[in-house]
Formats: C-alpha cells, structure tokens, sequence
C-alpha cells in the first residue's frame, strides 16, 4: 500500500512542476488519505516537488505517525493556517497553490499573513481531486466490496417491508446491517422513502408506516476499506397498479441504456443523454429531475459529474453511479441505481442486486 501513496505523489508532483508551482496545501480529509494514508479529519499536507509534509495537532501525533509513510509529521502548536504559513516561510518556497474550495476566506487570510510577504498565491481546484477520478484495480477492488456489502443488506432488508412498518426502523435497520458486516458506517444519510415520499429523491426517513399497496424507494451506500458504496432499488408492497409498472419499465430501461453507454472515451454527457432519451420515448423525460450519476471513490460525490452537457470524458478506471429515476409529485417515484467501473475494455457493474421489477 505505502507504494500507491509514493506513486500518487509523485504524479502530483509532476501536475506542481506542469503548473510552475513550488508547494501545493492540501487540506481535504480525502485528499490527505489518497496522498499519504493518514485518516484523520483534520490537517494538512504541503507537498512539494521533492519532499511533503503533513501538519497535525496534538490529537493525531500518534495515528499520523503510525498511518502516513514517506512524509515528515509537524505538530501545529497554533491554528491550522498559521502552522502553515509558517511552515512555508521557514522553507522559503515562494510560488503557492491552494484549493479555494478547500479553505475560508478567514482562513486563508491567516495563512497568508503567517506565510509573510514575497509568495506568489495560485488558486488551484480539483487538482488531487482529478487524480482521484481515475481509480486504479485495488481502489476498484475496494468499492467491489463496499458495492457487494450495500447489494447483500439491500436484499436482507427486503424481508422486513411488511405493512406498519416504518421508515426510519427500516433506516436504521440498514445502518446496523452495514456496521454488522464491518462497514466503517452508512456512505450518506440513508433514503428510505414509502408511497408518495418516494416522490421525494432526496427524503429523509420520517415516522411514516408502510401502507398495504404502495412503491418503496430504498436507497443506501456503505464505506468499507474507507471507499463507498451507492445502491438504489424500487419495489412495491402488493401488487402494483398498471402505471407503477410503465414507469419502471421506463426507469429500468434507461439505466440500461445508460450502463451500457458508459465505456472509456465516452462524453459524460452522453451518458445521461443515453437514459434521457429512454424516458423521453416513454414521456417521461420532465419527471427525470436530477442527473444520471457521479463518481464515486473515498466521497460518495465525486468526479466526475454524470450530467446533460458534461464533455468529461470517462477512462479506465472512472468509477460511477448511473441512477436515473422518475419522480411524480404526489404519487410516487422510481430510482434504479449501480456502480459502474469503467474498464479498458467494457464495464463492470458492481452492485449485485435483481433489477426486475419486485412485488413483496
Ligand atoms: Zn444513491
Ligand atoms: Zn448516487
């Protein structure tokens, strides 16, 4: 594993020289967990062209020093910014990069003045963010089993969507399988959302009970080996009515469509066109009120963005969510989701879970 950590810094110390920069702070959770191992929540690396280091306080001496390889560990005995700025003006590196996004504008000020004058300040987004897009077979491997772990409690808890249930028992139900099978915990707050809320693509459990003939959208992700998951499946209680199974029949051929579009060198953007005309032929095209998918690594959000327009295109090695769904207010909504590595040749759907239309 040090390996991985040694190669992906020296590729982003090619993308500093490519760019003229001397240092780059990085200050993401993630972004210091890809570069140098390190899992703690808070910290810095400054990685330079030759050498970095990582900046942490007194709470992660001990897990730096036992987690990061091939990087000098300094303890910050201020703020963040100023252990920084600091640091940057002992080594007399003059041309800076940082992630605007990554930093608040009080933050910044405060590196800026403990750096002291004569640096040049470079704003720089997404640049290990860009690396990260790219997965390489052991991070695949990874989200392969965060994928199966989400696929297997989706299809235990199908057992217990019995009418009187309710929703935040099946949420919470979800989220202990998960930890039972050694997930570090849930990837995102986990959607459960019955009848009418499943019109809902982003609902939030509530005390709702499950009546006897209604849609159930399930949707739930694991971090395992500190890569997520992301799965959605639709099923209905009962026997479902003519309309419920035309819009699933539309949403599954869709994702598909979709799935099947994602191959290296492909646009992002055709992509989600490819479900997009699916739902379109069906007339359904003005309830599809989100994008087709993104990607997904150590963040469940991730690069790249699979949406209308996006010209990204995906490599080997992309790893995505294709999700499109239907979504009519007040009656009731349909998801199907997968993860999806994009391979040299073809693709390999990661999630393990029947797509055909389920009736409990
Ligand atoms: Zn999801
Ligand atoms: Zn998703």
């Amino acid at each position: 594993m040090n390996k991985c950590f040694i190669s992906r810094r020296r590729r982003l110390c090619n993308l500093l020289q490519e760019k003229g920069l001397e240092v780059l702070i990085i200050t993401q959770p993630a972004n210091l967990y890809y570069l140098t191992g390190f899992t703690g929540e808070a910290g810095a690396l400054v990685a330079m062209r030759a050498e970095a280091a990582l900046i942490i306080d007194g709470r992660f001496t001990v897990q730096a020093r036992e987690e990061a390889r091939g990087v000098s560990i300094r303890l910050q005995k201020s703020t963040l910014p100023e252990a920084v700025g600091r640091f940057l003006r002992a080594a007399r590196v003059k041309r800076v990069g940082y992630d605007p996004a990554a930093l608040s504008v009080a933050q910044f000020r405060e590196l800026r003045r403990a750096a002291g004058g004569g640096r040049v300040w470079r704003e720089l987004s997404g640049l290990v963010e860009g690396l990260r897009a790219q997965k390489d077979p052991s991070e695949i491997a990874q989200i392969r089993n965060a994928a199966r772990l989400a696929s297997n409690v989706l299809i235990d808890i199908l057992k217990l969507l019995k009418p009187g249930v309710r929703e935040f028992e099946i949420a919470a139900e979800i989220e202990y399988q998960m930890r039972r099978r050694g997930a570090s915990g849930p990837a995102f707050q986990t959607i459960v959302a019955f009848g009418e809320r499943s019109a809902l693509p982003h609902a939030r459990p509530t005390g709702r009970k499950l009546g006897k003939k209604e849609l159930v959208v399930l949707d739930l992700g694991a971090i395992l080996g500190h890569y997520c998951s992301d799965i959605t499946r639709t099923v209905f209680v009962g026997r479902a009515p003519e309309r419920i199974r035309h819009w699933y029949r539309a949403v599954r051929e869709a994702q598909a469509a979709a799935v099947a579009a994602a191959r290296a060198g492909v646009e992002c953007g055709e992509v989600d066109g490819a479900a997009r005309r699916v739902l379109a032929g069906y007339r359904l095209d003005r309830y599809f009120v989100h994008s087709t998918g993104h990607g997904l690594g150590l963040e469940v959000h991730e690069e790249p963005r699979v949406a209308q327009g996006q010209k990204q295109r995906l490599k080997p090695g992309s790893t995505i969510t294709i999700e499109p769904g239907v979504y009519v207010p007040g009656t009731g909504g349909i998801r199907i989701e997968d993860d999806v590595a994009v391979l040299p040749e073809g693709s390999e759907v990661l999630t393990r879970v029947p797509r055909d239309f389920i009736e409990l």
